[in-house]
């Protein structure tokens, strides 16, 4: 007996649309899909009638729980908004309502047909629990400030999460090292992070390149841009998950390539903090993996991985003039399996046999489907994050028809209201 079946659903694969079709998983994985004419027997059978399934969405760079300090300041550049008005508020945190924050970022995500992300953040354990709770998917970083008086503590902690969460679930949680950025991770600091990554045969995950300001200041210092010292230092010799890359030449590339660099690329957090525009076509060009994030819903205040779907395949389009420049499939590619690939997964990010089951179902009855010549473009260019209907994640279903079956939002909303207090 399978475990479930989604029968008479449309399912987007790579290449085409397989039309009234049943998905077949057992033990988090897609077993196998088949023409909904066979009868399959399953303990759980789920109608997919009027629903388009595709892979969850992967978000690859956030801070999650900064959904706390969503609308809190903004119309800022970066190092005016962190110095002034997040790292002052930042120090308000605690245990409480860093797991409440992310319990509201999950709620988000999976609202609006995420199924992972990639988190750096503080008071980890926190968001590990409340992943753990909630069966989303994550990779979790802690958030390493070697310019902080608490930086060796920070390491410990970060060790400890390693230790704790690292392949838990089959998986569903993994540890990366997160050594926030070269502006705040001092030499001596990283080659503490790269010795403890050697122990524990860690990946990094780690801002770079996202400013001007922060390359012009790395070069005057090392003389080198920041991509090529941190390969000096050997920061990327176990691979490295490097968020932003907007200001980028063309050996830090060649680097990247080489080094198995990949790159979260957040549009919508760059163009509201004034950074720039990563250069995306030539990354691709390059061979390097690129996925997208939201980064943190304080810097692009929402968690919604469509809107920066369709963001990346326009801007680039924008900015090169050239509409064949990251064509719908490649911006559906990069949030899905391109982004599973930028966090290690294999076998994520796609409806194929052999696949993890992370399915969302979108509904697609709304008059903004239609007509139906090609629904991956519709899902890029046409769709509505609320159109997520249903949510597996692992082959568990965490929203079925828009109601979450792990998060009770109205406690949410009351935890809300009493953790904005601790900011006001
Ligand atoms: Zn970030």
């Amino acid at each position: 007996m399978n475990e479930l079946a989604i029968t008479h659903v449309d399912v987007l694969g790579t290449d085409t649309i397989k039309r009234d079709a049943t998905i077949i998983v057992n033990k988090g994985y897609i077993t196998d899909i088949v023409d909904s004419k066979n009868t399959i027997e399953a303990s759980e059978t789920v109608d997919g009638k009027h629903m388009l399934a595709a892979p969850g969405l992967v978000n690859t760079h956030t801070h999650i729980a900064m959904g706390l300090l969503r609308n809190y300041a903004d119309d800022r550049d970066l190092m005016d908004w962190l110095e002034n008005a997040i790292w002052p508020a930042e120090a308000k945190l605690n245990n409480d309502v860093v797991y409440w924050g992310t319990r509201l970022g999950i709620a988000e995500m999976l609202r609006s047909g995420t199924t992972c992300f990639s988190d750096m953040y503080f008071f980890m354990d926190q968001t590990a629990k409340a992943v753990d709770e909630t069966g989303i998917r994550a990779v979790l970083s802690r958030g390493l400030a070697g310019v902080s008086p608490t930086a060796d503590q920070a390491l410990e902690e970060q060790k400890q999460l390693f230790l704790d969460w690292n392949g838990h679930d089959n998986d569903r949680i993994k540890v990366m090292l997160g050594p926030h950025a070269p502006y705040t991770c001092p030499d001596d600091f990283l080659e503490k992070v790269i010795a403890l990554r050697d122990e524990l045969n860690a990946e990094i995950h780690m801002h770079l390149c996202e400013t001007k300001g922060e390359v012009d200041n790395v070069i005057k210092a090392t003389g080198k841009t920041p991509i090529a010292h941190m390969n000096d230092l050997g920061l990327f010799d176990n691979g490295c998950l490097a968020a932003h890359c907007v200001h980028l030449t063309d050996e830090d590339m060649n680097i990247m390539k080489e080094k198995n660099v990949r790159v979260a690329h957040n549009p919508q957090s760059n163009l509201k903090l004034a950074s720039g525009i990563a250069p995306v076509p030539k990354l691709l060009n390059k061979g390097i993996i690129v996925g997208l994030g939201t980064d943190g819903s304080a810097s692009n205040n929402n968690a919604d991985m469509l809107e920066e779907v369709r963001l990346a395949a326009m801007l680039h389009k924008g900015n090169t003039y050239d509409p064949k420049v990251v064509p719908a499939a490649t911006a559906w590619a990069m949030g899905t399996v391109e982004g599973a690939k930028a966090l290690s997964y294999k076998d994520l990010g796609k409806l194929e046999k052999g696949y993890r089951a992370d399915i969302v179902l979108y509904d697609v009855s709304g008059m903004h489907w239609m007509p139906r010549y090609n629904d991956l473009a519709s899902l890029v260019y046409a769709a509505n994050s609320s159109d997520a209907d249903t949510v597996f994640v692992a082959g568990k279903c965490l929203m079925k028809h828009r109601e979450l079956l792990t998060i009770d939002e109205e406690q949410l909303r009351f935890e809300m209201e009493k953790a904005q207090k601790v900011f006001e």
